[in-house]
């Protein structure tokens, strides 16, 4: 389910989706394929 509120990472106000590892709540830009950026920055 898609929701609007504010990105944890970049911190604008986007519709969010919820990273599938951190439980982060983060906008289409900072999510990618199920996990947000900073998940798959971590994740070398
Ligand atoms: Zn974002
Ligand atoms: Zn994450």
């Amino acid at each position: 389910m898609e929701k609007m509120g504010v990105c944890s990472i970049c911190g604008k106000g986007a519709k969010l989706f919820t990273c599938s590892l951190c439980g982060r709540e983060v906008c289409a830009k900072c999510y990618v394929a199920g996990a947000c950026i900073k998940c798959l920055e971590g994740k070398k």
